[in-house]
């Protein structure tokens, strides 16, 4: 006998021999909550260029303000997310710098990191 999927009762033979669900209720809030899903999908990335460009802004203060060189394990203390960025800027030297938001950050060779405050 199979299951609805959503409260788990059994599906009465009356429903279609496809149906998922017991009752058209369960059908509609197994729905619901499937969009729901999609939309906190949609919604994560924005908060998480948020959070990086935070971590960015924070690792920026610390090079020009406390004059302290800043690294990319500076980036993963944070949790940085590398696989993130809201553009790309090719440096004609450097190569690849990557832009999160505001920000925008290069990875040298030695793992030492520059951070530029976009205008
Ligand atoms: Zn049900």
């Amino acid at each position: 006998m199979k299951k609805c999927n959503t409260c788990r009762n059994e599906i009465p033979k009356s429903r279609k021999s496809t149906a998922t669900h017991c009752s058209d209720a369960c059908y509609y809030t197994a729905k619901k909550a499937r969009s729901k899903r999609r939309y906190a999908t949609i919604k994560a990335p924005d908060t998480e260029i948020k959070r990086c460009e935070h971590i960015l802004a924070h690792l920026f203060e610390v090079s020009t303000t406390l004059k302290k060189s800043v690294n990319i394990h500076d980036l993963e203390t944070y949790k940085f997310n590398f696989g993130i960025s809201t553009g790309e800027h090719k440096d004609e030297k450097k190569g690849i710098c990557k832009i999160v938001g505001k920000y925008a950050y290069y990875i040298h060779p030695d793992k030492n990191l520059t951070i530029w405050k976009l205008k």
